[in-house]
């Protein structure tokens, strides 16, 4: 068997059984697959893999890192939905404005303007979620929660950047479940006043059964799927 194949083999089986855990958590929550959508992060592993996986049925992939994301959408194409996670330079936003379709990690205004501009530049118009911290720890990515809506408002007049819900990532090590519940809460407040702003990004490798009993909409999932990652210098 050659290498390409393994992988191939691996990713296939992994994927699969991801699958049926979210619908068998979804089945748990009384939740249809209809609003689930998977995105498969693929940051730091090779394009190939990504390949394999649109291959495999992936539609939506998650990156965090310009300009790992812009290459490898070169090369495997726009027919993926490509997804931004994590930190965005507010110099980089203009880059990423031009490839990325969803940003998840919208936590301040000057991000936004900046992306806004990009998209704009490049006459087109893209999805964005505000990241939402729970944890208060300082440090961390992400509004407070009770700056949330006060960011959405400030955000209202941009016209190539387009507010679709929320997203959070929980704390390394704690109990996901308060972040999970305290974020579906936001999102019914944050989709009564903007009835676009539906998604709600939030589930990893690690608690992604416990987010979808709490309404997850997008799952992030890396390690999971592909395995772990080489690390990080
Ligand atoms: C890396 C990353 C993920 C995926 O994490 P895994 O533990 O590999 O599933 C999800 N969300 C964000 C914001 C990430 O940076």
């Amino acid at each position: 068997m050659t290498v390409a194949t393994g992988r191939r083999e691996e990713l296939s089986v992994r994927l699969g059984e991801v699958r049926d855990r979210i619908a068998s958590a979804a089945g748990e929550a009384g939740r249809g697959l209809e609003d689930i959508s998977l995105i498969v992060v693929t940051k730091t592993y090779p394009a190939s893999d990504v390949s394999i996986l649109a291959e495999l049925g992936v539609t939506d992939v998650g990156e965090n890192r310009h300009p790992e994301a812009a290459n490898k959408r070169d090369e495997c194409g726009a027919d993926l939905r490509w997804h931004f996670l994590g930190g965005v330079q507010t110099n980089k936003a203009g880059a990423v404005a031009r490839y990325a379709d969803m940003i998840h990690s919208v936590d301040r205004v000057k991000l936004a303007r900046s992306l806004d501009r990009g998209a704009q530049a490049a006459d087109r118009t893209l999805d964005y979620l505000i990241q939402v911290d729970f944890s208060g720890k300082p440090g961390r990515s992400g509004v407070a929660p009770d700056a949330t809506l006060d960011l959405a408002e400030q955000l209202s007049d941009l016209t190539h950047i387009q507010l679709r819900g929320l997203m959070t990532v929980a704390p390394l090590g704690e109990d996901p479940r308060p972040s999970f519940e305290q974020l579906q809460q936001l999102s019914a407040q944050l989709s009564d006043r903007y009835p676009d702003a539906t998604v709600i990004s939030a589930g990893m490798s690690e608690d992604f059964e416990h987010a979808l009993s709490f309404g997850a909409t997008h799952l992030r999932l890396g390690r999971v799927i592909l395995g772990e990652r080489p690390s990080l210098q």
